[in-house]
């Protein structure tokens, strides 16, 4: 409720709220007409192998334009999207366009080991999501195991036990999983031990001190030896400088993916990025 305390900033406060407001449903709109009008894309950011010093993963990230060609953030929409379920659609078609992709790079000769794409509890809790997922693998050709679905940590502890099944149904048909934005959620490592999943990404929030904190490098050091004790394949996010790629390296992480080896880009920047490489 507004502040009614004194005039002028009750004011201030409805305005920016009715701003806030009005934003919000310009958002929606675009949503609405989004895919029809060509307006959301992916974009795909490399992952980077330590041991093999080569590009092996992607992850596509959904962009949206507004009306004038500016790119709003999907921090800003993909939780408009849930709030208004419009992501379900709009997740079957960024899982359609990277199926698609990916099958593209694999003929021009681009092997990637998988493709990763996000996936939000909305979409998971749709009855027909494991259906709905299956068709679009066989309609596009892709083999399921080059697929890797990345579902939030937060997202996971949020959600009740019938989920893990959906986690372990993804895995029966060969699907990999990613825990994203992991250290944000407080699950604890023995939790993970019961979920089927393949891959675990640290958050960038434990990657930006790594240089200047001894207790930051301690805990990722921990958490990359636990993981692959539990046989976990890690990946740090967020990754900007020499220096963490190499304390991460250090670390025996897996795969680095962030601005030091490159920002998203598109797919056909992917292209030119693994002919060079
Ligand atoms: P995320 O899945 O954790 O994706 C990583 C985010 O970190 C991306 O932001 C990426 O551009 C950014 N990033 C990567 N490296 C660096 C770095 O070195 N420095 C900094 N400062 N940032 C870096 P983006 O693309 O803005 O996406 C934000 C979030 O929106 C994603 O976080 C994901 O949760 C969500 N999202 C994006 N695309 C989709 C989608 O297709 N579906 C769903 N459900 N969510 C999506
Ligand atoms: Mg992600
Ligand atoms: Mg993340
Ligand atoms: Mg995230």
């Amino acid at each position: 409720a507004a502040k009614k305390t004194n005039r002028s900033s009750y004011v201030f406060y409805e305005s920016v709220m009715s701003e806030n407001a009005t934003r919000k449903i310009e958002i929606e709109d675009l949503l609405r007409t989004a895919i029809h009008e060509n307006r959301v894309r992916m974009v795909y950011q490399p992952q980077f192998d330590l041991k093999s010093e080569t590009f092996v993963s992607a992850e596509a990230l959904m962009r949206l334009e507004d009306q004038n060609g500016k790119l709003i953030s999907p921090l800003v929409f993909i939780p408009i999207a849930e709030e208004t379920g419009l992501i379900v659609e709009l997740g079957y078609w960024a899982f359609r366009n990277v199926c698609k992709t990916y099958k593209a790079w694999q003929e021009m000769g681009i092997s990637f080991e998988s493709v990763s794409v996000n996936v939000s509890v909305v979409q998971l809790k749709q009855s027909d999501f494991i259906e709905e997922i299956l068709s679009i693998i066989d309609e596009t050709g892709i083999a399921p195991d080059k697929i890797e679905l990345e579902i939030t940590e937060s997202i996971l502890l949020d959600i009740d036990m019938a989920n893990e099944n959906i986690i372990d149904q993804l895995k029966f048909h060969g699907i990999k999983v990613a825990l994203d934005d992991f250290g944000t959620g407080y699950s604890s490592l023995s939790y993970l031990r019961q979920l089927a999943i393949n891959t675990l990404k640290i958050d960038k929030s434990f990657i930006n001190n790594l240089s200047d904190s001894k207790k930051d490098r301690e805990l990722v050091r921990q958490v990359i030896g636990l993981a692959h004790e539990l046989g976990l394949k890690v990946v740090a996010e967020g990754v900007e400088t020499e220096e963490q790629s190499q304390i991460l390296s250090q670390f025996l992480c897996d795969s680095i993916q962030g601005f030091y080896y490159s920002k998203p880009i598109i797919e056909r920047e992917i292209v030119s990025l693994m002919k060079k490489s």
